[in-house]
């Protein structure tokens, strides 16, 4: 067992990414607001405060152990499986049931927010649009 120093937080002593709470943990904890439009136990959606498309909604495992897709579904397909259902449930409950589903991973990939999280595009898209 490693011991780590009061009040330093042991991701940090690893080389980690600190855990302090990401934004969408802060939105989980109300902390700041959101315009959650669906939630369960395990995740919370919300509109983007930033739309790329009429509908840009997105689905976020409430814990923020998984930094991106690949960590999720290496350690919990079962909470992935449920994000994309709850996309699923999403684009029908806004629009006709069809949607696109984008996850960035990694910076140069775009990905600005390291919790992951999908974004739920819909609503009538722009051919060759994509979520950046
Ligand atoms: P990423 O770039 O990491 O794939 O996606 C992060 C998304 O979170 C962006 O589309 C950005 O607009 C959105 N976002 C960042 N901060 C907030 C916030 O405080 N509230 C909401 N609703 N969305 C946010």
């Amino acid at each position: 067992m490693i011991a780590h120093a009061p009040g330093i937080d042991p991701a940090y002593t690893k080389g980690m990414s600190s855990s302090a709470p990401s934004i969408f943990s802060k939105i989980v904890s109300r902390e700041i607001p959101a315009d959650i439009v669906m939630e369960n136990d395990r995740l919370i959606a919300l509109r983007d405060i930033a739309p790329k498309a009429p509908v840009h909604l997105l689905v976020v495992p409430k814990t923020q152990q998984y930094a991106n897709v690949a960590e999720l579904a290496a350690d919990d397909p079962q909470l992935l499986a449920e994000l994309v259902a709850m996309a699923q449930e999403l684009a029908s409950e806004h629009a006709n049931g069809e949607f696109r589903l984008v996850f960035n991973s990694g910076e140069t990939a775009g990905q600005t927010v390291f919790h992951v999280h999908a974004h739920v595009l819909t609503g009538g898209l722009d051919e060759g649009s994509l979520a950046g």
